[in-house]
């Protein structure tokens, strides 16, 4: 079993926060769609004939393109692999995209799933990250996918920002509860070097985000979405029971994913591969048939710091049984060593071989596994 995600590297406008890869000029979009499809033909061994059980059209806006668009390249991916039946198919799609005419076509695609970037409910929160839609869109689009038919919907929200006082985070969080929808994703606002929010800030123009906001807000958030029975079955993730997101699910238990698109990653259990972060020279390479990637091999430490990272955010925990047959007794004893001081203070808890965060410890979550982490020497 594995996963395919497609970068889609366009936007409307820049959001002030972000640093993923995108241009808000769709000049080259057409060359852009030919060279993903030459990709999926030249990387068509990379997973070794697994079934294909997700794909994930992230990015950038994936609802910038077209119905057929969308669906080219999902035909191009059945071309050359096995893809289940009854897979996961998700888009992301921002409210400004969502009209009733689109949300039609798209009914005729292979999707089953969308992720909607609604981040807030409120005008000026919405006009201050620079998000290409206001409330009104952001309100409306969940219904409108809704009576098309789609059920599986998860909608993301944001917190931890200057504006965003509790009581506007708590009427953000009853709006997603009202919709009905059975997977909730939300975030703290995080400031990313090189974007505009940091340089606001640099220049004095914006205040810093605060810790202390952004871990009350969390709190909020899990108390709320607890009482409406979502589980938090990853550190951002909340899902009503049986709706976990199967592709991000994938990626925190190591399943193997080809990533297509400039600055796509890609993963196979030994190696990490990314491509390219620049549409014209991701093209320029496709035309010669050279996937543009740099790839990692993968050493013991880095798979063991991927798989405590990883596996701590989520509600599966990490396993110390598994450490040991995948990593060795040394390693094991290393992390055990490693794991008291957090026990001792309730941040972990142990049930068995098993470790996960307390709910204090959840929001440690990244802290925790940093000190956690082994560096090479400890596998000669
Ligand atoms: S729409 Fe998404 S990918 Fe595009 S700039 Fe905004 S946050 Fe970034």
């Amino acid at each position: 079993m594995a996963g395919i995600y497609f970068h889609i590297p366009f936007c409307k406008r820049a959001c002030h926060y972000c640093d993923f890869h995108f241009s808000t000029s769709l000049k080259l979009k057409d060359e852009l769609l030919e060279a993903m499809k030459r990709e999926i033909m030249l990387q068509k061994h990379y997973l070794a004939n697994q079934k294909i059980q997700t794909i994930y059209f992230g990015g950038g806006t994936p609802s910038i393109l077209r119905a057929d668009e969308i669906q080219k390249l999902l035909d191009e991916i059945s071309h050359f692999h096995d893809v289940d039946p009854d897979a996961e198919i998700t888009m992301e799609a921002n409210p400004d995209d969502l009209d009733a005419e689109k949300i039609k076509s798209l009914r005729q695609t292979q999707v089953n799933r969308f992720s909607i970037g609604i981040q807030s409910f409120f005008n000026e929160d919405l006009i201050w990250m620079n998000r290409a839609h206001l409330a009104v869109e952001a309100e409306t689009s969940v219904k409108r996918v809704q009576d098309a038919g789609f059920e599986n919907i998860t909608a993301d929200l944001i917190y931890g920002y200057p504006l965003l006082t509790d009581d506007k985070w708590t009427h953000n969080i009853d709006q997603l509860i009202q919709f009905d929808i059975p997977h909730i994703s939300a975030y703290s606002m995080t400031v990313e070097p090189k974007t505009a929010l940091a340089s606001f800030i640099r220049r004095g123009k914006q205040i810093p985000m605060d810790e202390v906001q952004s871990s009350a807000q969390f709190i909020i958030l899990i108390d709320k979405l607890a009482s409406a029975n979502f589980e938090h079955y990853e550190i951002s993730n909340f899902a009503k029971p049986g709706n976990y997101s199967k592709h991000n699910s994938n990626y925190w238990n190591g399943i193997s994913y080809l990533g297509i698109g400039p600055s796509a990653h890609s993963f196979n259990g030994k190696s990490r591969q990314w491509n390219i972060a620049n549409n014209s020279r991701y093209v320029e390479s496709l035309s010669q048939n050279n996937v543009p990637a740099e790839i990692e091999i993968l050493s013991n430490a880095n798979r063991l710091n991927e798989y405590i990272m990883t596996s701590l955010r989520t509600i599966w925990g990490m396993d110390l049984n598994k450490i040991e047959i995948d990593f060795g007794k040394e390693a094991l004893q290393l992390i055990k060593s490693d794991i008291n001081q957090f026990t001792e203070k309730k941040w972990l808890l142990k049930n068995g071989e098993l470790i996960t965060l307390s709910s204090e410890g959840k929001l440690f979550a990244d802290r925790i596994a940093a000190e956690l982490f082994v560096d090479e020497s400890s596998f000669l």
